[in-house]
């Protein structure tokens, strides 16, 4: 069985010893590396190649070279390669798993597997999505068509939370639309994406898609690139604002998946006690670390006690550990950097006297990024762990009495990403979830996704959506065509 304390390599694990960046069909190193972490022990797995700004270009190149024939390439034809890659990342899903849950932490028998899985099957299912022309007017006289044609070079910047779903859901629409592609992963998880290109090379045309990794100035060199038509980018909103203000210059198409604060309502004829493992992953799946996570828990004053108290005891049940061990069913954090603004967070909500119904406190001298399940008991809606994104397994549980109010509440954040509305009486459940400022809104159920569902932020938290005809219509430009008779 392997521990923390042993220092586990790529090779202990039957994983590739080596990763390269894909660019215009080639495995390629760099000259510099930069450190990638296994965060259940803090210790390097791996120097990954930290692509040069000359790397990046070649990359872009290539992708405009590929576009000529990619883009008149049959839709059928791109979507039979896209099955293709499905089957390939298929033979390597067990790799693929395993390098998931060593990079990112999240528990390889549950939590890893269910993203690869569910990643796959995304890909497969979006090769056979069609965006056919739509006829708007067919008089004697003339016809009226939209055709929607791809854009261009596509760059894509994903986040740590889930490298492997994050860059799918932009890869496959965004080759099928007919545009090639440079993906940038978060430094923090590289080596999934850089498996997944090198998995795509013997499937796709050489420089149809591009990984390359590196640091964040490398997502900004490709949102001033004036040869790149769109970035599809997924992570916070502060990150994402600076993504509009230097995609200006050359008027870039946009898809932003940012941030989140989602508020959970449970209204007070709800059935309660069988909501309170439901809630509680989603609140802490992925240890919290999900744009959609439940972020703020609105439980009315009647049942607010009784259910804090369950909620705090199924949370003294979870085991929380290093995402290799087959027990394990909440993985560390990422990485350092959330790992401190969690524990400033947790700091601050300490020193406000704030009441910690479990968790709290880190241990700081075990090693890996381990922040314990916590649960704060009615904070003030003004507080910071109320009002900010915590992005790790951190949950205030807020007592409220009316729910006029509460919904006021909710949607005085500057973030509109998701949401959710529990109560026996479905039309009660369903006005309150109209009235929330949300881009999805759940109703006695929560993290339904599907390929056909648009998905995306309101406010702070994003601009277009991923997956739906929309999504797809994002990776294209429309193009009104009329014809006299
Ligand atoms: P981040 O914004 O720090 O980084 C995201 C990506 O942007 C990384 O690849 C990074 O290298 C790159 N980047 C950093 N600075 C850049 C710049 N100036 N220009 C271009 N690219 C730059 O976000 P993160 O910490 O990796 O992810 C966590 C955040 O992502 C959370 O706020 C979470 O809610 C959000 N998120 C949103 C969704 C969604 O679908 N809405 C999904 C997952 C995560």
């Amino acid at each position: 069985m392997i521990t923390n304390q042993q220092a586990v390599t790529l090779k202990d694990l039957g994983l590739p010893e080596n990763y390269y960046l894909s660019v215009n069909g080639q495995l390629v190193s760099s000259e510099k590396t930069f450190d990638v972490f296994n965060p259940a022990t803090g210790q390097v797995i791996y120097k990954a190649p930290d692509a040069s700004v000359e790397q990046l270009e070649d990359a872009i190149n290539a992708a405009a070279a590929a576009f000529k024939r990619w883009s008149i390439t049959p839709w059928g034809q791109r979507a039979e390669l896209i099955e293709v890659f499905a089957d390939s990342l298929e033979k390597r899903k067990e790799q693929l798993t395993t390098l998931l849950t060593f990079e990112q932490g999240k528990p390889l028998h549950s939590q890893a597997r269910f993203e690869v899985d569910y990643a796959i099957s995304w890909v497969r299912e979006i090769a056979k999505r069609q965006l056919p022309a739509r006829v708007i007017e067919d008089t004697p006289e003339h016809t009226v068509e939209v055709h929607y044609t791809p854009l261009g070079i596509v760059g894509a910047i994903t986040p740590w939370n889930y490298p492997v779903l994050l860059a799918l859901w932009k890869i496959a629409p965004c080759l099928l639309t007919g545009n090639t592609m440079v993906v940038k992963p978060s430094p923090y998880t590289p080596l999934t994406s850089l498996l997944i290109g090198e998995i795509a090379q013997n499937v796709f045309p050489k420089g149809v898609l591009n990984i390359v990794s590196g640091g964040n100035h490398l997502g900004q060199i490709m949102t001033e690139h004036p040869a790149i038509a769109k970035i599809s980018f997924t992570g916070s909103s502060a990150t994402g604002q600076k993504v509009m203000a230097s995609g200006a210059s050359n008027l870039k198409r946009l898809t932003l998946e940012l941030g989140g604060n989602d508020a959970a309502i449970v209204l007070p004829d709800a059935d309660w006690r069988p909501l309170v493992k439901t809630l509680f992953w989603a609140a802490f799946g992925n240890s919290g670390q999900w744009c959609v996570a439940v972020k703020r828990l609105y439980v009315h004053s009647s049942i607010h006690a009784e259910f804090t108290a369950a909620l705090v005891d199924y949370a003294k049940s979870v085991k929380v550990g290093d995402g290799m061990s087959p027990d394990t069913e909440l993985g560390p954090v990422q990485n350092r950097m959330q790992y401190e603004k969690l524990q400033d967070l947790l700091q601050d909500t300490r020193a406000e006297g704030y009441k910690i119904a479990v968790g709290g406190t880190v241990d700081a001298s075990a090693s890996g990024y381990f922040v314990p399940v916590t649960i704060v008991d009615n904070p003030p809606e003004s507080s910071r762990i109320v009002q900010e994104e915590p992005f790790g397994p951190v949950l205030p549980v807020i007592a409220y009495d009316d729910v006029d109010e509460v919904i006021d509440r909710v949607n005085a954040s500057p973030y509109g990403l998701g949401g959710s509305v529990w109560g026996k009486d479905r039309d009660a459940a369903v006005a309150v979830a109209k009235r929330m400022e949300t881009g999805t809104v759940w109703v006695n159920e929560i993290h339904v996704h599907g390929v056909d569902m648009p998905f995306g932020g309101h406010k702070l938290s994003g601009l277009g959506v991923e997956n739906g005809v929309e999504g797809l219509a994002g990776f294209t430009n429309t193009k009104t065509y009329m014809f006299k008779k």
